[in-house]
């Protein structure tokens, strides 16, 4: 039942794709994100901020949100800015809603094949499923209670008719309060409306992945997965045939191991 077999064409176009950044983070992450799976997605990718910055919103094509969150890692923060990418989703027109945070890798083309399989007008919930099984809570309104999240890190997809369901407790700030009352991150609390409130359930995609993995383990061709990441700090980068220069974050990399043929890519193509 998961899978529609009809021919759905321009499905990319169909989808808003939010990234979440912060000021400190727009000349050291952004510019990789930029230079390459962006210029795939350049009118359905919106990056939600909490600082102006004149430069990135020339290169993104103005597509630089101002939340009005603060910046910091808190839970007030992420929240705030979780709720401002689906607002902006309920008031587009676009059938799905990915989001993803600064440091993925998207490869726009195998989440539009992926999306493809699933019907946007029943409720889905895509992504990677937390290393977590499971969270219990107690709530004071919902008593008990059992579900799963995607975690934010990998990115995950929400359907238009699921979204529909999810914006009476989360448009306009509710779900930045929701996830103050059960004091979770804003991706464990996406996962709480959409498995406890709405009923739905999170399907989960192996081929989306965060920095939580081990990225030495992800699998072979790149083409066949949907988001990947790095973790600076701890060393944590995607193998690639060949190491472009000045690649630091390897999306370059990676972007021109997936896409040989695109021109950004084919003078680095070794023969
Ligand atoms: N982030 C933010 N404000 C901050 C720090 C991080 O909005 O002060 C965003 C960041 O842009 C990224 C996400 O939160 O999209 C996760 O941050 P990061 O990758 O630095 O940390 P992680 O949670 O993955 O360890
Ligand atoms: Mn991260």
């Amino acid at each position: 039942a998961s899978v529609t077999t009809s021919k759905k064409t321009n499905v990319l176009g169909n989808v808003f794709i939010s990234v979440k950044t912060t000021r400190q983070n727009h000349r050291v992450r952004l510019p990789a994100i930029l230079q390459t799976w962006f210029q795939l997605a350049r009118e359905q990718t919106y990056f939600f901020t909490d600082a102006e910055d004149a430069e990135v919103s020339r290169a993104s094509g103005g597509h630089l949100v101002m939340t009005g969150c603060a910046s910091g890692h808190t839970r007030q923060a992420l929240s705030c800015k979780m709720n401002s990418e689906f607002d902006a989703f309920v008031l587009s027109a676009k059938e799905w809603w990915c989001h993803f945070d600064d440091d993925n890798y998207v490869n726009v083309v195998s989440l539009e094949k992926t999306l493809k399989s699933f019907n946007s007008s029943e409720l889905w919930y895509l992504g990677r499923d937390s290393i977590r099984p499971t969270i219990d809570l107690t709530t004071k309104q919902w008593g008990d209670v059992r579900f799963r999240f995607a975690t934010g890190g990998a990115g995950f997809c929400i359907s238009r008719a699921l979204a529909n369901e999810m914006k009476p407790h989360a448009f306009k700030g509710r779900l930045r309060e929701l996830s103050e009352e059960i004091r979770l991150p804003d991706d464990v609390t996406v996962g709480f409306l959409v498995e406890v409130i709405v009923g739905a359930k999170l399907t989960a995609l192996p081929n989306f992945h965060s920095h939580l993995e081990e990225m030495l383990l992800i699998r072979k061709p790149l083409r066949n997965q949907i988001s990947l990441s790095y973790n600076s700090k701890r060393k944590n980068f995607v193998p690639v045939e060949q190491l472009l220069p000045r690649d630091p974050t390897r999306f370059l990399s990676i972007h021109c191991e997936i896409f040989r043929e695109l021109p950004t890519c084919k003078r680095f193509r070794r023969r």
